[in-house]
């Protein structure tokens, strides 16, 4: 039997991916080993979302080829898509497989294999790789056991249309394309079935779900259509665009009593003029009155968001009032970048790049602003009743644990008394010690 190892790199979407090229194997009969040993086959799913993830991605594909120097070395995706026709492939791999394409690896490797054996294996990888801004189909890859066994993520949608001028992802991962609801709902249903009570809907751009099909977002009639499912029992939804919130889509998901309060919003900037300058398509103004309607139609919604500190021209007004507006939204959590600039996006050539040291000290006082709003975030369910799923255990301070997650996304550990793992369970948050990070 075959052995074939896999590496993810990068966001929820390429997991997703790398499950699903995992699971073609399988059924294609190979046996799935960890990276370390000498696998036949080397799958790196690639990441290109900095520079730091493209050196990563050439990394994992030399450790591979070291690993076992007559592998067939496979990189998948973003980074490899994002390099095509700029250089010459690295001669440590055999096949290259663009976005789109990764429904193909099984018959791409027996191409390849078929190529080999007639003596046909030059210098030159196997390539399969497209155009990806022509791309107009979505990708057909189906998961029925994800390895997390209690949250299941699910791909819904790929590519971006917003090109925000710090972001490489659009030239990766092409324009909008959405699955068929059917083929979304048909998923769900395996996944219930197979004993998975959360799903999460993910995206690379998950806000524009549907726009490829007829120019509207379908966003809610999906959301509504995975409710459905019996079994499932919490929804969960992926990074959101703020402009999807409107009365009526909070109205109606607050409706559905399997759809979690937990809303991640990009803000990226509180300051207008850096909104202006990253070509997001709002203004701080808007963004604090999404997060009202939620906050309207939730009881105490977590409220999660990505920031980036030191984005070109950021001034230190600008700064200090993207700070202010962070303090004002009391987030859950808020996720901090330091500007990294990337190559072939728009931000990378702009003037007055901020100096590392003034990043350094704008996302420290950023982060400790987060940290303080995480703390009185949870110190507000102190007294009052969650629910968590069980997943998995912990050995903490010494005691064995149990850990799941409440609805707003808070991590509870529990003492271990019996296995709970899977179940839905409620308890109350008597003393902040529960809630661990
Ligand atoms: S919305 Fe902006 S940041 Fe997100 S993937 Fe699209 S271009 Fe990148």
């Amino acid at each position: 039997m075959k052995k074939a190892a896999l590496h993810n790199l990068g966001c929820k979407v390429n997991a997703y991916e790398t499950e699903a090229m995992q699971e073609m194997l399988e059924k294609a009969g190979y046996e799935i080993v960890p990276f370390q040993e000498g696998a036949d086959v080397y799958i790196i799913n690639t990441c290109t979302v900095t520079n730091i993830a493209d050196r990563k991605s050439r990394q994992m594909l030399h450790r591979a080829r070291k690993m076992n120097p007559d592998a067939i070395v496979v990189a998948a995706g973003c980074y490899v898509q994002a390099q095509e026709g700029k250089q010459e492939t690295d001669p440590c791999i055999d096949i290259v497989i663009g976005n789109n394409h990764k429904k193909d690896l099984v018959r791409i490797l027996e191409e390849y294999e078929q190529k080999k054996g007639q003596g046909k294996d030059g210098e030159d990888a196997l390539r399969d790789i497209e155009d990806i801004s022509r791309t107009r189909e979505y990708e057909d890859l189906h998961l029925g056991k994800p390895g997390d066994h209690t949250r299941a993520y699910i791909k819904v949608q790929d590519g971006c249309n917003q090109f925000c001028t710090y972001c490489i992802i659009p030239y990766a991962r092409g324009r909008v394309r959405s699955r068929s609801m059917d083929d979304v709902v048909r998923e769900v249903e395996d996944l219930a079935e197979n004993g998975y009570k959360e799903v999460v809907l993910t995206g690379i751009h998950l806000s524009s779900y549907g726009i490829d099909f007829d120019g509207e977002r379908h966003l809610l009639p999906l959301i509504r259509a995975v409710h459905a499912v019996d079994g499932i029992e919490r929804i969960r939804l992926g990074s959101l665009e703020p402009n999807i919130i409107t009365e009526e889509f909070a109205r109606e998901i607050s409706r559905m009593p399997k759809m979690c309060p937990h809303f991640h919003l990009s803000l990226q900037s509180g300051c207008d003029a850096t909104l202006k300058r990253m070509n997001r398509r709002y203004t701080s103004a808007e963004y604090y009155e999404k997060c009202c309607i939620l906050r309207k139609y939730f009881e105490n919604p977590a409220l999660t968001t990505d920031v980036i500190v030191g984005f070109p021209g950021e001034t230190q007004e600008e700064f200090e009032e993207s700070l202010a507006f962070v303090d004002r939204v009391n987030f859950y959590e808020t996720h901090i970048f330091k500007y990294s600039r990337r190559e072939g996006t728009k931000a990378a050539v702009m003037p007055d790049q901020i100096d590392e040291k003034v990043k350094a000290q704008r996302s420290a006082r950023m982060i400790a602003l987060g940290e303080q709003k995480q703390r009185a975030y949870e110190q507000s369910f102190i007294g009052k009743e969650v629910e968590v799923l069980i997943e998995e255990d912990a050995l903490i301070d010494g005691k064995m644990m149990q850990t799941g997650h409440t609805k707003e996304y808070m991590k509870i550990a529990l003492e271990k008394k019996e296995n709970l793992k899977n179940c839905v369970i409620k308890v109350q948050i008597d003393s902040d010690l529960q809630i661990i990070h």
